[in-house]
C-alpha cells in the first residue's frame, strides 16, 4: 500500500525567496550596509518576539498596527502575552535603553529583517515583509532630522531610483497638537456623518488619525479639517524651516502634506515619506520622523530621536522596474565535469585547491553523461569547465574548456592542462 502526502505551502502572505531572484536580496543588503557605513550607521539585531505590552505602549493602543495587524499569542509555558515584531522601532528602542546605550553617547544604528502584519495580502502588502531601520538616537535635529532624508536620496541614486518624491510635514509638539486636536473634534463633530467605523471610534481617542484615512468618502471632510501645521509654535517652526534649508543645500525637492500623521502614536516634529507612482497603491517605500517622547515612555531617560524604515519588498519592486537589467551572479567560476570513481575523487581535491586561491568551484556530483553535466555547467553561468575522466587523467592532465562568449576563439576550443600545474592555470584565467 501506498501513502500519499499533501503538500504544505507556505503561510499567506508569507514569502520564500528562491534563488535567482534571491540573489537582488543579497545585492540590495550588500549595497545597504555600505550605504549605511558611509554615515556610520552601526548593526543592531533584536529579537522578532517581544513582550506585547512593548508595542501597545511604544505604538500607541489606538493605531491600525496594534488593533488589527499583530501577530499576538499566549506563551503556553507562563501565560505571556507576546507579538511578532509588526516595526523595529519599539525593539531598537528597548535594546538601547535596556543595554544603556545612550548614557554617554549618542547613537546611529540599523537593523534589517522580517516583521509582521495581520494585513490583506496584495501586491507590496504581505504578512511577513521586510524592513531596513535606521535610528539616530539621542540627537535633537534639525541636522539629523535632514541627514535622514539626505541619507535616503543616496540610497535612491545608489540604486538607480529615479521615481520618487518626498513628502514632509511637521507634528509640532505636545500643546500644539493639544490646541488641535480641540479644533479637530470639533470638525469631525460637525462632519460625523460621513466618518467611518474607524473614524467614529477614533475620534475622541486619537482624533489626528481620522485625517489618515484611505476612505475616498472622507476624503473633502480630512481636505477641509484644521490643519496641525497652523497650530505650530515658533519653535516648531524654527525647527521645519531648518530642516527644509538643509534639504535645499542639498538639492533635495520635497512637498508640504500638511495631512501626514505617519503611523506612530508619539511622532513629533518632523515626518516624511519617500512615495513612488510606479507601485500602484502601496506606494510608500520609506516612512519616518522624530519621536522625542518614546526613549521616555518605554522606561529611559528622556532623549530625543529619529528615525526611518524602508520597505524592501516594495524597493525591490521598484528597483527591478528602474533596473531590470541587474543580472543574478553565476553560480560558481569553475565547473568540474568528471566521470568515474578516480576522476570524482580527485576532483573533489582540486576543487579544495582552487577554493583555497579564492576561486569559487562546483563539482559535478554523482555520475551522469557528459552532455548532461555540461549543460549543468552552462546553466551555473561558470566561465570555465574543466573535465577530469579517462585516458587524459590517467597521463596527467586535465581539460580545459572556456565557458563564456568573452573567451578567445582558440581558448573557446578544448585545451589539454597538465593537472599539476592545473591550479596556477585557472588562477589566471578567472
Ligand atoms: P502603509 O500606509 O502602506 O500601510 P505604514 O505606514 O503602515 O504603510 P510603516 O509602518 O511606516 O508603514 O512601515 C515602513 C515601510 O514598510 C512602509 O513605508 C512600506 O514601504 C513598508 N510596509 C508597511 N507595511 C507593509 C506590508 N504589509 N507589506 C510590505 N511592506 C510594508
Ligand atoms: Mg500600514
Amino acid at each position: 500500500m501506498t501513502q500519499t502526502f499533501s503538500k504544505v505551502t507556505a503561510i499567506r502572505g508569507m514569502n520564500d525567496a528562491i534563488p535567482g531572484p534571491s540573489a537582488r536580496w543579497e545585492q540590495l543588503e550588500g549595497i545597504v550596509r555600505d550605504w549605511l557605513h558611509a554615515y556610520g550607521y552601526r548593526n543592531m539585531r533584536t529579537p522578532i518576539l517581544e513582550h506585547t505590552r512593548l508595542f501597545t505602549r511604544g505604538i500607541g493602543e489606538v493605531t491600525d498596527i496594534v488593533e488589527k495587524e499583530m501577530y499576538s499569542f499566549t506563551d503556553s509555558l507562563n501565560g505571556e502575552s507576546l507579538t511578532m515584531r509588526p516595526e523595529f522601532t519599539a525593539g531598537m528602542v528597548r535594546a538601547a535603553i535596556e543595554h544603556n546605550l545612550l548614557y554617554d553617547r549618542a547613537q546611529r544604528v540599523y537593523a534589517m529583517g522580517p516583521v509582521f502584519r495581520h494585513e490583506r495580502p496584495q501586491r507590496g502588502r504581505y504578512r511577513q515583509f521586510h524592513q531596513i531601520d535606521v535610528e539616530a538616537l539621542g540627537m535633537a535635529g534639525p541636522d539629523i532630522d535632514a541627514e535622514m532624508i539626505v541619507m535616503a536620496a543616496r540610497l535612491w541614486k545608489l540604486l538607480g531610483i529615479t521615481d520618487v518624491r518626498l513628502e514632509i510635514n511637521s507634528l509640532g509638539q505636545a500643546a500644539e497638537r493639544a490646541a488641535h486636536r480641540e479644533a479637530l473634534i470639533a470638525h469631525l463633530e460637525l462632519h460625523k456623518a460621513v466618518l467611518d467605523e474607524d473614524g467614529l471610534r477614533r475620534m475622541y481617542t486619537n482624533p489626528l488619525r481620522v485625517l489618515d484615512t484611505k476612505n475616498p468618502a472622507m476624503q473633502e471632510m480630512a481636505n477641509t479639517a484644521p490643519k496641525l501645521f497652523d497650530f505650530l509654535g515658533e519653535e516648531s517652526r524654527t525647527h521645519f524651516d531648518a530642516v527644509c534649508a538643509r534639504l535645499d543645500d542639498a538639492g533635495i525637492q520635497y512637498q508640504l502634506n500638511t495631512r501626514m500623521v505617519r503611523g506612530l502614536d508619539y511622532y513629533n516634529l518632523t515626518v516624511f515619506e519617500w512615495i513612488t507612482d510606479s507601485l500602484g497603491a502601496q506606494a510608500t517605500i520609506c516612512g519616518g520622523g522624530r519621536y522625542d517622547g518614546l526613549i521616555e515612555l518605554l522606561g529611559g531617560k528622556p532623549a530625543p530621536a529619529v528615525g526611518f524604515a524602508i520597505g524592501m519588498e516594495r524597493l525591490i519592486d521598484l528597483w527591478g522596474q528602474m533596473q531590470p537589467e541587474t543580472t543574478a551572479p553565476a553560480e560558481c567560476d569553475v565547473y568540474i565535469v568528471q566521470q568515474g570513481d578516480e576522476a570524482q575523487r580527485r576532483a573533489a581535491v582540486l576543487a579544495e585547491s582552487l577554493r583555497d586561491e579564492g576561486i569559487s568551484v562546483v563539482v559535478h556530483a554523482g555520475s551522469g553523461s557528459f552532455k548532461s553535466q555540461f549543460k549543468r555547467a552552462d546553466a551555473s553561468a561558470a566561465s570555465i569547465a574543466v573535465i577530469l575522466a579517462g585516458d587524459e587523467l590517467a597521463q596527467g592532465v586535465a581539460s580545459v574548456k572556456m565557458l563564456r562568449q568573452s573567451a578567445a576563439p582558440e581558448e573557446a576550443m578544448q585545451q589539454q592542462v597538465p593537472l599539476d600545474s592545473l591550479v596556477a592555470f585557472l588562477k589566471d584565467k578567472v
